[in-house]
């Protein structure tokens, strides 16, 4: 046990130790050299990358841009051998990151904060955990995850299921599949990833489609010895590119409206990208007005269309796969997955025209009275994302206002990064940050709100909020901006929309990376305009 090991009270504490927390404690305590202690109720390190094992998880960011830019010696140190990241690849890269920077003694896993407080009178927050600690920091960082509190729907009978049932984002270490009758509910991201990899392993999968998605090819491939040497060589202008890029995926993205070329010479820029493969590349790299132009948008989700009916054997199948909507989700790749409903042991039930009536002890009961028997049930449901995370806290700010109340009509914040009414705390991919290829977005926030409490602290600054102003402004920027893109009109977790109940409302920055950096740095550069910084003699209300 080392000695902060004793303490309760700390200068910062943050909350969750997956990429954004692990490296907030690298910033906060190492760099800035103030008292830190970072919760996880994981049993681990990794976030993201500690919860979902399931078969098939990966990235979709390609392999050299899904990892931490701001160490030179790590990038050059760390390899991989194919263009995509396997889940438990990433979760060894973040072990290693933990015990380069040492950090693992500041860091208390298996431990859920479950409320955070903060008192006025002292300036500081005061936290308790599920082993009911009490703890108190001067600021609170939130590094929750975006993606990371489970959504289980409430389906009739669920807690009758003899068998296992599993949700994706809570994925057992040991868990065996094969030889198993798995279902699975859900095709989003997680779902199709879930479909291609678990197909072959189990003895049949039944795979329940609410809604049918477009999908692309991942495009992964080995990575030898030559490539890798390229890219180390090059991470300097890779990364200035990445910085300077509206989705910072690290790929060339187009200027090109669709609608500005011949019918052939789309088919041939789309069949080209189809070949590259990944989702963002198809998207963002194909023509420049994919996301925001409906006949751009038409003529892409065209093509995808024409393949699953090119691909899928079964007419009736590729019918229930085919989507008819816009192409406006968070875009999804991966290895064949309409290929794999050609396989004899995969069958699809679109539960949008014969929806799931309820889970019986043995299984899964369509309206059309079909009892599929299955060994194991698999919830691919996604997250109560953005926001979820914060509500599940008893977290209260000024006046004891909870977060909930605070967001009654819709979560919000100024930058992504703070809120009015919660002095002192950040928020690493809060409500209205960048939506963008995450680890570079959340090093910014990170390196930001260091060198905030950084200049804070420099400056016997006790305590920063955000202005109500400044934060109505923010708010208005995200709309106007995800008003002027397709991507609020196709129903998804981006909005708020997958979770019954949750208020359908802008949650992203949608105007990109290069543009969220500026804005950060204009507020830096102009005394951190759209705070109010109170010097440790002044009284705490304004
Ligand atoms: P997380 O990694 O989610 O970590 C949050 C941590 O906070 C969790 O460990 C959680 O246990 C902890 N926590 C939350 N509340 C509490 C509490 N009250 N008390 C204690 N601990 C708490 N993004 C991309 O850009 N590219 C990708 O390719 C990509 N692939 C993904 C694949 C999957 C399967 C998923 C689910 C997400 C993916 N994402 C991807 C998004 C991914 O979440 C981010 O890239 C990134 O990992 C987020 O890191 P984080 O530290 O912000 O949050
Ligand atoms: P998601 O995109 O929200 O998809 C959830 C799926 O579950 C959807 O198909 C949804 O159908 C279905 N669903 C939810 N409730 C249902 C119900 N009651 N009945 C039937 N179906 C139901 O969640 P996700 O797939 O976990 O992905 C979330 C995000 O995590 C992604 O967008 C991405 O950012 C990240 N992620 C990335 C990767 C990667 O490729 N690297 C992998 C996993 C996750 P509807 O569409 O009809 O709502």
């Amino acid at each position: 046990m080392t000695d902060t090991q004793e303490r309760t009270d700390f200068d910062a504490i943050v909350i969750g130790a997956g990429f954004g927390g692990i490296y907030m404690l690298h910033k906060l305590r190492n760099e800035l050299g103030l008292s830190v202690r970072a919760f996880d109720r994981a049993g681990g390190v990794g976030g993201t990358w500690y919860w979902n094992r399931y078969p098939g998880a990966k990235s979709d960011t390609e392999s050299f841009v899904y990892r931490y830019s701001f160490d030179e010696d790590l990038l050059q140190e760390w390899s991989w051998e194919h263009s995509y990241l396997t889940q438990p690849e990433i979760l060894v890269y973040l072990e290693h990151v933990v015990q380069r920077y040492d950090l693992e003694r500041d860091i208390q896993l298996n431990t859920g904060v479950t409320a955070a407080h903060f008192d006025e009178a002292r300036g500081v927050w005061e936290i308790r955990t599920d082993a009911d600690e009490p703890f108190t920091a001067r600021y609170l960082v939130n590094a929750v995850g975006l993606l990371a509190a489970t959504n289980l729907p409430d389906i009739p009978g669920r807690e009758t299921f003899t068998g296992e049932l599993l949700h994706t984002g809570a994925w057992p270490e040991d868990q065996d599949l094969t030889g198993k009758r798995v279902g699975v509910i859900g095709t989003g991201s997680t779902g199709t990833q879930f479909i291609c990899a678990a197909a072959s392993l189990v003895e049949h999968l039944t795979v329940f489609q609410r809604t049918p998605q477009y999908v692309v090819p991942s495009g992964k491939r080995p990575v030898d010895a030559a490539e890798l040497a390229e890219i180390k060589e090059h991470y300097e202008q890779t990364w200035d590119h990445v910085r300077n890029s509206t989705v910072a995926f690290g790929v060339e993205e187009s200027a090109v409206p669709a609608m500005s070329v011949s019918a052939a010479e789309r088919r041939r820029v789309f069949q080209e990208n189809w070949e590259r493969g990944n989702g963002f590349r198809f998207m963002f790299g194909t023509f420049g007005d994919i996301a925001t132009d409906p006949d751009a948008n038409e003529a892409a989700a065209s093509f995808i269309r024409s393949k699953i009916g090119d691909i899928v054997e079964d007419p009736e199948t590729a019918r229930k796969l085919t989507p008819t909507d816009l192409y406006a989700k968070r875009p999804l790749c991966n290895e064949g997955y309409y290929e794999t409903y050609n396989r004899e042991n995969v069958s699809l039930v679109d539960v949008a025209e014969n929806p799931i009536a309820e889970i019986t002890p043995h299984g899964v009961r369509t309206e059309d009275g079909v009892e599929h028997e299955l060994d194991v049930l698999v919830f691919a449901t996604g997250f109560d994302a953005v926001d979820g995370n914060y509500r599940r806290m008893d977290l209260r700010g000024r006046g004891g206002q909870h977060i909930s109340e605070h967001w009654q009509q819709a979560p919000t914040s100024y930058l992504g990064v703070a809120t009015v009414g919660f002095p002192n705390m950040f928020m690493i991919l809060g409500p209205n940050g960048p939506f963008v290829n995450l680890v570079p977005a959340l090093e910014v926030q990170v390196e930001w709100i260091s060198d905030f409490i950084g200049a804070a602290e420099d400056s016997n600054v006790a305590v920063v909020e955000a202005t109500q102003e400044a934060e109505d402004d923010w708010t208005s920027t995200c709309q106007e901006i995800a008003n002027a893109t397709l991507f609020p009109q196709a129903k998804s977790w981006i909005f708020g929309g997958n979770i019954p109940g949750k208020t359908d409302t802008v949650m992203f920055y949608l105007a990109g990376m290069s543009a969220y950096r500026q804005q950060l740095a204009a507020v830096r550069d102009n005394n951190y305009q759209g705070f109010d910084l109170r010097k440790a003699t002044q009284p705490t209300s304004v």
